[in-house]
Formats: C-alpha cells, sequence, structure tokens
C-alpha cells in the first residue's frame, strides 16, 4: 500500500472534524495540518499574525485569504508533509483558499476531500458543550471531560471553553459556511475528488467510515497502477 495520504476533510463547524482528523493522522502516519489550531497558536504567542487575526477569530470572522494561504503553504512544503502527505483541516474554507492550495500541492494534488455531514441541531448541540485543550486542541465535551480537574488526558494542558464558542460567534461561522464552504463542496465535486461522509454516530463509527472510503480508494488506484 502507498504510504501516507493528502486529505482534505470538510465540514461544518461542531461536525467532529478536528477529532476525527487527529485519528486519521495517526492511523495514515501524516501530519495533521489544522489551520484554527496554527492561528490559536499564533494568538498565544502575539506574533505580528497572532495579533491581526485575534479579534476576528473571536468575533467568528474569517481570517483573509492571503494570510491564511501563505501560512499554509509554508507548512505544506515542510519535508514531512512534502514527503508523506497531510490531513488538512479547517482550509479551505472559501474558492480562493481552494485555488490557492490547487497550486501549492501541485503536482501530486489531492488525493480525497471528506465532506463530514451532520445536521445543523446536532452541532449547535455538540459546539455548546465543546471543551478543547489549550495546548495540544484535544476536543471534549461536557459530558466527556478529562480524566481529572480539566486537564487534558493527552497532554497535561489546561482544558477549556473556546472564546468563539459562544452563540454569537457559532452562529457567525455557521453562516459564513454555508455562504462561503458549502459552494466549495460542488467545487470539489466537479473535480471528482469529494466523498460524503455521514458524520453522526460515535466517533469510532465515524471513523471506521472515512477509513473504508480512503482504503476503497487507494485500492482503485492500486489497481490502476497510479502512484
Ligand atoms: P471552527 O471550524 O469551529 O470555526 P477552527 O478551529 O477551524 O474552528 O477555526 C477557528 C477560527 O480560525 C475561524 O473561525 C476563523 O476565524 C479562523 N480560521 C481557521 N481557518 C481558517 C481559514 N482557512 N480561513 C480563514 N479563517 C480561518
Amino acid at each position: 500500500m502507498i504510504p501516507g495520504v493528502r486529505l482534505v476533510v470538510l465540514g461544518k463547524q461542531g461536525a467532529g472534524k478536528g477529532t476525527q482528523c487527529v485519528r486519521l493522522s495517526h492511523h495514515y502516519v501524516v501530519p495533521h495540518v489544522s489551520t484554527g489550531d496554527m492561528l490559536r497558536s499564533e494568538v498565544k504567542s502575539r506574533t505580528s499574525l497572532g495579533q491581526r487575526a485575534q479579534s476576528l477569530m473571536e468575533q467568528g470572522e474569517l481570517i483573509p485569504d492571503d494570510m491564511v494561504m501563505e501560512m499554509v503553504g509554508a507548512r505544506l512544503s515542510e519535508r514531512d508533509t512534502t514527503g508523506r502527505g497531510f490531513v488538512l483541516d479547517g482550509c479551505p474554507r472559501t474558492t480562493r483558499q481552494a485555488e490557492a492550495l490547487e497550486k501549492i500541492v501541485e503536482p501530486f494534488g489531492l488525493d480525497l476531500v471528506i465532506d463530514l455531514q451532520v445536521p445543523t441541531p446536532l452541532v449547535m448541540k455538540r459546539l455548546a458543550s465543546r471543551r478543547v485543550c489549550v495546548d495540544c486542541g484535544a476536543n471534549y465535551s461536557t459530558a466527556a471531560p478529562p480524566l481529572v480537574n480539566w486537564t487534558c488526558d493527552v497532554c497535561g494542558g489546561e482544558v477549556i471553553q473556546r472564546e468563539d464558542d459562544t452563540e454569537e460567534a457559532i452562529g457567525r461561522r455557521l453562516n459564513l459556511y454555508e455562504e462561503e464552504t458549502e459552494p466549495l463542496l460542488s467545487w470539489y465535486k466537479e473535480r471528482r475528488l469529494l466523498t460524503e461522509i455521514n458524520g453522526t454516530g460515535s466517533p469510532d463509527a465515524v471513523t471506521r467510515r472515512v477509513v473504508g472510503a480512503i482504503d476503497a480508494l487507494r485500492r482503485q488506484l492500486k489497481d490502476r497502477g497510479d502512484p
């Protein structure tokens, strides 16, 4: 089997992208590249990008395409991602970002774009109870908290409610997803890269569906003799 994979995961806020992308990156042994995590780390380190991004993120607005794609371009040209691939989470979010990404990943292109589908009332419920580790981005919820005192089970970091998980910012992000990101689904469908996956049910069940879809595609490519 060909090592690595070049994967984009799309889905509205609360669809479970973060959780699934961490699992997929372990399964295929490729880096998890999350634009949200990268931007939160820029904010935390008070870099100039972080300072420009902070208030936009708190309000649930998008960061300008050029700023995000410069950051993504730099990350995807590092040796680990050019060598084995990546699981890209949170990008692209606009058609301009998808066009820029197409250029960044030339000449290999993407293997697959997953659309993780979850109905809006369910994502609203998930987001209201979502808690995340400030250090490694691991996801928890009020129903499934870390084992000890809101301390991350994975890295020992502090587990908090994200500043942009307020009702107002969630509403804004969901509207932006509909306006800016949903058009990308047909953009990728036209390019025969899109696979729709039901994102409801347990995290394990969703992972099995996603891995099943990716492995089926890789078998097809192998049978066709593609590299
Ligand atoms: P969510 O999917 O819940 O909005 P993310 O962690 O993916 O969470 O992103 C958090 C915030 O970071 C977004 O609301 C936006 O302000 C910014 N952001 C992340 N990725 C992008 C992107 N590709 N383009 C523009 N802004 C982005």
